[in-house]
């Protein structure tokens, strides 16, 4: 008789913890997994997945109004957040089923309970009043909303995880923040018909991201109607008898039906008894670990946003899958966390991988930017004035190819593939000799020739 109950617990459901489950259990080992929510974690359940299904319902306004221009007399549109809502509900429980199932396929206990740490080897199944031993222990509990207590009258808000679920669609939204969740919601509930405004604390939206992608997703915004407000952060937010008052720093007053704020999100680690089995924290709540995933304590790992990493749903299932090669597979796997392409779901939609120029231009000597701004042929006939742009980096001693910026249709879809070829350590040679497929918006990624820049 083994002295554990279980070779592996995960502690968390989500995507990293899914993934490095299943894995363990298809190598042999006797895994048990807790979730306390629901299997798929935020990514399926409250993030990636029903944001996109979102997203494409934002899309339909514009396209029954775009389908003029091709010929299409369509009625008057109207939207019913409620069908939405439950339609999307109805998906992502589909897919919770899916994870649960796979997971139940390849042997793996599942817990529906949340779990906190007793001891090094002691996890303790809250719901069901008792504990399990585990010889090995991985941590994948995920990130949570960032809610800034020191803004009055915070309570009314409401964060990415209660967007999903409203019980009625908000005419007037401000979003709070300047990142990937702000600038999609905003989007999303501009799309669908509401009034919308962007509060955001810096000089520009989307901190991090190419300089031109920035510029040009603003711009798309305020041309679309909706308002993005700089330099600004909320003082005050009053309840009224019709709905909410955001006071900004700049003394201006807001009204609106919600006000969502996505400022951020923190590892999530309160509470799981992470000092009862010796694992270090760091200040922000995050678990450092090295490049196997591995905590300070040998035999217990951590994987995903909970080690504020680079977090990303497919880089959680990448450090997933190697926690389990490495640990039951007898094959030492450290993820490479470089170049991995994103994309931001706004409208214009972003894909982007490899460096921004500013920081090209302050890694090497030498830089070269090819660029192409152009009106996607598909807004001609349509009279939509949207603007797309594709932007090469590259470093000018050796011609690799450095950072690809997609502002534009399908950028997402694009830039996954980009992906491919930048870690293979493209040049911009490259990108040349291949021939054009026309008429895409990609083509322009090889038939760019003219550097509007160098350094
Ligand atoms: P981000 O870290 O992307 O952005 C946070 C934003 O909030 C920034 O604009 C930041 O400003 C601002 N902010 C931070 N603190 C405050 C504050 N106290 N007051 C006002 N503004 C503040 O976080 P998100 O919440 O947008 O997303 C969380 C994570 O989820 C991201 O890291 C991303 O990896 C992931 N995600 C990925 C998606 C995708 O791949 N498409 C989609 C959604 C989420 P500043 O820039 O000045 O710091």
């Amino acid at each position: 008789m083994d002295k554990f109950d279980y070779d592996l617990f995960v502690i968390g459901g989500g995507s990293g913890g899914v993934r490095a489950a299943r894995i363990a259990a298809l190598y042999g080992a006797r895994v048990g997994i807790a979730e306390e929510y629901r299997y798929g974690g935020t990514c399926v359940i409250r993030g990636c997945v029903p944001k996109k299904l979102f997203v494409y319902a934002s899309e339909y306004s514009g396209a029954f109004e775009d389908a003029a221009g091709y010929g299409w007399r369509v009625g008057a549109a109207q939207f019913d957040w409620a069908t939405l809502c439950a339609n999307k509900d109805r998906e992502i429980t589909r897919l919770e089923g899916l994870y649960r199932r796979n997971l139940e396929r390849a042997g793996v206990e599942l817990f529906d309970t949340r779990a906190v740490l007793e001891g090094p080897h002691h996890i303790r199944l809250v719901a069901r009043g008792a504990s399990v031993t585990a010889k090995v222990i991985l941590i994948a509990t995920g990130s949570t909303p960032y809610v800034d207590n020191s803004v009055p009258g915070i309570e009314h808000t409401i964060t990415s995880n209660e967007a999903f679920h409203l019980s009625a669609f908000p005419e007037r939204v401000i979003v709070a923040g300047g990142g990937y969740i702000a600038v999609e919601f905003a989007g999303i509930f501009h799309g669908l018909g509401a009034e919308v405004t962007l509060v955001y604390r810096g000089e520009e939206i989307l901190r991090g991201f190419d300089d031109d992608l920035r510029r040009g997703v603003h711009e798309a915004y305020e041309k679309k109607g909706i308002r993005v407000i700089c330099n600004s952060v909320f003082s005050k937010i009053e309840k009224t008898a019709d709905g909410l008052i955001g006071r900004l720093s700049d003394g201006s007053e807001i009204a609106a039906d919600q006000i969502l704020f996505a400022i951020g999100r923190r590892p999530f680690t309160e509470g799981l008894g992470l000092e009862a089995a010796g694992v270090a924290v760091a200040e922000n709540g995050a678990i450092p670990v090295d490049a196997y995933s591995r905590t300070n304590v040998p035999h217990i790992y951590a994987v995903g946003d909970v080690t504020d990493r680079v977090n990303l749903t497919p880089v959680a299932i990448r450090e997933g899958h190697a926690f389990a090669d490495t640990v039951f597979g007898n094959r030492p796997t450290a993820v490479d966390h470089s170049t991995v392409a994103s994309a931001v779901f706004s409208r214009p939609e972003i894909g982007t991988v490899g460096l921004s120029e500013a920081e090209a231009r302050s890694q090497y000597d030498k830089v070269d930017i090819y660029r192409s701004r152009f009106r996607p042929l598909k807004d001609t006939l349509s009279g939509r004035d949207n603007q797309a742009m594709v932007k090469l980096v590259v470093d000018g001693e050796s011609d690799r190819v450095l950072g690809c910026h997609i502002l534009g249709p399908d950028a997402a879809e694009l830039v996954q593939v980009l992906a491919i070829a930048l870690k293979m350590g493209a040049k911009k040679a490259d990108f040349d000799a291949a021939i054009a497929v026309h008429p895409t918006l990609a083509e322009e990624l090889v038939t760019m020739r003219e550097k509007v820049a160098e350094s």
